[in-house]
């Protein structure tokens, strides 16, 4: 799998190789050109794809785990239209999941945050801002932001959290050091849903459950009717594959709290 560093270390040895022919021989442009532009685009793919584990290792499934267990996981919650109907649905067919909360969410529907503890699911950092460029932010901004909503969400449910969803599954050299300080483990997905773009319920549903397989951990928002939806029939493709749904601590059989 391609690395932040070893692409860097490879790119250095190619410029300077480039460098050195243009220097004793004769170099086209075009060729620096796209030199860089493959440079961008490599970097660009691996830091918005968690699943490379370009910049910081997440762990994203556990195809290991013995028993037939999968992961639902839900970001950007709670929110009070759509997490009540999820919880619901989740009881009716004896399922459980993880909640990547968003602080200043949490901040405002604490009584949900409280339901999704009592309920047996388990919950995660996802940041407190969701900033949309929380991929832009220094690693000082990002060890505030997440110790934010630590705090608060310590001061809800008692727990200290221990994992992260990065926000928009965005990953770079400054959000790796902050985990470094902060100490959260980044959780990504091997089944990613598509689930808030204007794709259809059934390609959705056929994105999640072609191939899907026990250790896979899949990513849902708890913020649409379209959801909800899939949720339900995803459930009951759950169960008539004999496929449980667990909290991901418990698939990756980590501790989701200090
Ligand atoms: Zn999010």
């Amino acid at each position: 799998m391609l690395r932040f560093y070893t692409i860097n270390a490879l790119a250095l040895v190619i410029f300077f190789g480039l460098l050195l022919g243009g220097f004793f021989g004769d170099v086209p442009v075009w060729l620096y050109v796209l030199f860089v532009l493959i440079w961008i685009v490599i970097t660009a793919i691996g830091s918005f794809q968690i699943r490379w584990n370009y910049h910081l290792q997440s762990l994203n499934h556990n195809y290991k785990v013995s028993k037939n267990y999968v992961s639902i996981t839900f970001d950007d919650g709670p929110n009070p239209d759509y997490t009540p109907k999820v919880l619901a649905l989740l009881k009716k067919h004896g399922a459980k999941a993880t909640f990547f909360l968003i602080g200043k969410n949490a901040d405002m529907y604490s009584e949900l945050v409280q339901q999704i503890i009592n309920e047996g699911h388990s919950i995660g950092n996802h940041s407190f801002s969701h900033a949309k460029n929380f991929g832009f932010f220094s690693s000082k901004k990002v060890v505030a932001d997440l110790n934010h909503a630590n705090a608060l969400l310590k001061e809800i449910t008692g727990k200290e959290l221990k994992l992260f969803r990065p926000p928009f599954g965005v990953t770079n050299p400054n959000i790796k050091k902050a985990l470094r300080k902060t100490g959260h483990k980044s959780i990504g997905w091997s089944k990613r849903s598509l689930d808030t773009t204007n794709l259809s319920e059934e390609k959705i549903f056929k994105r999640i459950t072609t191939n899907l397989k026990k250790g896979d951990v899949i990513l849902l928002h708890d913020s649409s009717a379209k959801t909800l939806a899939v949720l339900e029939q995803l459930l009951l493709f759950l169960q008539s594959h004999e496929l449980q749904s667990v909290p991901v601590d418990q698939l990756l059989e980590i501790e989701a709290y200090a």
